[in-house]
């Protein structure tokens, strides 16, 4: 075993840990668990534990479903709601290997990310990564449902006295930071009911497995005291939806800031300005992979702080990136603002890294960054801007994933007709359903 490993073994025996969580995800991005007994910590690291692939959303085909599950010790962490007196789980994030080649699952998320990784490895970085995700809370009916009705009324940085989403809050923050999250802020979003909590940055590959962390932590303590925590983007029409703004920076070798540079008008280095314009580049086809529900589409429309427009901005937030204000040169990032929390945080990320360093080999140049708000630009404007326009819905995302051969390609062979067959699916039940709005417009006037 490694030492990593051992501490883990030792943090088992020390906390009567008695069941361990082996943690995956599948391509939609949902998180799944096998429950193993604690005492077999050691053989999982040594063989993995096996699983039945088969039934897991576009893992496999059912004649060759068996899996490997490796934890990665870095990963483990004991679950605060389930901790009694004297027991408790931990959970443990795995990598999934194919049993019959003994090599990585082209189909596990954690990979794909991972590959991304390593593109950025050879041309010498690493990446940062932090989310900004928000959800809203909403009450529970008699039969434990969940409604639409939310549990407070404040807005953006509201500070309610009797806010009964303001202890749950304070319950989540507890839970996240028992489970290792160091959390930089925490606060009332503008709509009602909404909540964005921030946590710091870490390496992508962290970060990603953080995000589905983060999902699961909230629902469960939302749950405890009978509220639904949702990441649907856009739960309530006419307000703001859910986004997961999705700051990113390349690191060097020796741990400096490649996207710095003093000089820039900006602060933004060339290296910086090239990823950037890779991703306006393949802005649309990331959409479907950074925004991938027909709910997500909902979101994307002006008015609501969310993008809707490929361009960026130092100081507006209807731009798709922003560059937000840095402190120190080590905080100097790009914030990508249309990713929503409904995503699967691994392959969203490997697409915008994808993305990105293809700006940077093919040494593109950012545009100029638009000042004003772009939600009051007319078809015009826009036009002599050269501002295009994001996906306005799921269809024409996947349209636009299927066209780009650098994003499509960033999610594998394995996953990406995977991913395209599915929310192609998805999209076209959505277009032969018959909606509550279609009814109210039209059963009793036709
Ligand atoms: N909720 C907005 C979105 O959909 C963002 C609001 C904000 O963080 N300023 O992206
Ligand atoms: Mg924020
Ligand atoms: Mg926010
Ligand atoms: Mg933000």
């Amino acid at each position: 075993l490694t030492s990593a490993e051992e501490d883990v073994i030792e943090r088992i025996e020390d906390e009567d840990v008695d069941f361990l969580r082996l943690q995956f995800t599948d391509i939609l991005g949902t998180v799944k668990n096998v429950s193993v007994p604690a005492r077999q910590a050691e053989k999982a690291f040594t063989e993995g534990i096996y699983f039945d692939g088969s039934s897991i959303e576009g893992f496999v085909r059912i004649q060759e479903s068996d899996m490997r599950l490796v934890p990665d010790p870095e990963t483990f962490a004991i679950l605060p709601w389930r901790r009694t007196e004297d027991s408790a789980a931990a959970r443990m994030i795995c990598d999934v290997y194919d049993t019959s080649t003994g090599e990585p699952f082209e189909g596990d998320p954690r990979y794909v990310l991972k590959q991304a990784l390593e593109r950025a490895d050879d041309l010498g970085y690493t990446v940062s990564a932090a989310p900004e995700p928000e959800f809203f809370m909403f009450e529970e009916d008699e039969d434990g449902r969940a409604t639409t009705e939310t549990a407070d009324h404040g807005g953006y940085f509201d500070l309610a006295p009797k806010d009964l989403a303001s202890d749950v809050r304070r319950d989540i923050i507890y839970g996240l930071e028992d489970m290792g999250f160091e959390i930089e802020a925490s606060h009332h979003e503008v709509a009602r009911g909404q909540y964005e909590i921030n946590f710091e940055y870490d390496d992508a590959l962290a970060t990603a497995d953080n995000v589905g962390t983060f999902r699961t932590v909230v629902r469960a303590i939302a749950a405890e005291h009978d509220l639904h925590a949702t990441f649907m983007p856009k739960p309530i029409p006419k307000i703001n939806g859910s986004g997961m703004h999705t700051h990113l920076s390349l690191m060097t070798e020796d741990g400096e800031n490649a996207f710095h540079d003093e000089d820039d008008e900006f602060n933004l280095s060339g290296t910086a300005h090239s990823f950037l314009a890779g991703i306006l580049e393949h802005a649309p086809a990331i959409t479907a992979v950074a925004n991938p529900t027909v709910n997500s589409y909902k979101r994307l429309v002006p008015g609501y702080e969310a993008p809707v427009y490929v361009a960026w901005s130092d100081r507006n937030r209807s731009a798709l990136i922003r560059k937000p204000a840095a402190r120190v040169p080590a905080a100097s990032r790009i914030e990508l603002r249309s990713p929503d929390p409904s995503c699967n945080p691994y392959l969203a990320f490997a697409a915008m890294i994808h993305a990105g360093l293809d700006g940077i080999e093919q040494d593109l140049e950012a545009p100029d960054p638009v000042r004003e708000n772009i939600y009051e630009f007319d078809e015009q404007k826009r036009q002599e801007y050269g501002i295009e326009t994001l996906p306005s819905n799921l269809g024409e995302a996947v349209d636009a994933l299927e066209a780009d051969e650098t994003v499509y390609e960033a999610l594998g062979d394995h996953v990406a007709p995977k991913f395209v067959e599915a929310k192609r699916q998805e999209f076209e039940e959505y277009l032969v359903d018959v909606s509550e709005w279609e009814l109210d417009r039209y059963l009793e006037t036709f």
